[in-house]
């Protein structure tokens, strides 16, 4: 497959060119039809693989189809990772009329992040404690969420954040799509994404 024959819309395919994007990696050839199906995903992938794209793809397409309120969440385990993804994200949604993300991440400063929210975003990166204390007091609605993307799912049981994690989705839409994505797949990763995928496709490269 090609980008160009995945249907996205030219100004994401032009964005695509420009980030230097020309083939997409075998990651991305398996996770994105899924993906755009709107399947729930388990997809073992380490960085470097192009793991960002794939999940990004589909996420900024639900985005497209809802302007209006947060259809796309991406929980990830530290900061220096959701500054990352939202840098590749906004390169992909470069110049596509009203498209915005928020970072809400801890170590920065809260009212920022918060303001930002009131800017009709629809692509949220979030660290799981930040984000629920925005929840907590809010600042943000997940009700009309389309897309869920766990990434770095080991490093986040890890830190201990499965259960903050479980805590956000319940206050998020219950018929959204979830990806989790994992550098490995122990016993542990299974047990988390029993609790998170509804009849997942599995990929691994
Ligand atoms: P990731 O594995 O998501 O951390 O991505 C690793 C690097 O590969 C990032 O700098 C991406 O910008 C780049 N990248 C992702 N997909 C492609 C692609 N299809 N072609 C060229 N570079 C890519």
């Amino acid at each position: 497959i090609e980008f160009e024959h995945l249907g996205f819309p030219v100004a994401l395919c032009a964005n695509l060119k420009r980030a230097g994007y020309e083939v997409p990696t075998p990651i991305q050839m398996q996770m994105i039809p899924v993906g755009l199906m709107g399947r729930d995903i388990l997809a073992s992938a380490d960085t470097g693989s192009g793991k960002t794209a794939a999940f990004l793809l589909p996420a900024i397409t639900h985005c497209l189809e809802q302007k209006d309120a947060p259809a796309a969440l991406i929980l990830t385990p530290t900061r220096e990772l959701s500054v990352q993804i939202e840098k590749q994200a906004q390169e992909l949604m470069f110049k596509i009329p009203q498209m915005k993300t928020a970072l809400l991440v801890g170590g920065m400063p809260l009212p920022p992040q918060v303001y930002r929210l009131k800017q009709n975003v629809q692509l949220i990166i979030a660290t799981p404690g930040r984000l629920l204390e925005i929840l907590k007091q809010d600042s943000v609605n997940l009700a009309k969420l389309k897309i869920l993307i766990v990434d770095e799912a080991d490093t986040m049981l890890k830190m201990g954040f499965q259960q903050q994690v479980l805590d956000i989705i319940e206050q998020a839409a219950q018929d959204h799509q979830t990806i989790l994505v994992s550098a490995t797949i122990p016993a542990s990763i299974e047990t988390f994404a029993q609790q998170l995928l509804m009849d997942p496709v599995r990929i691994t490269v």
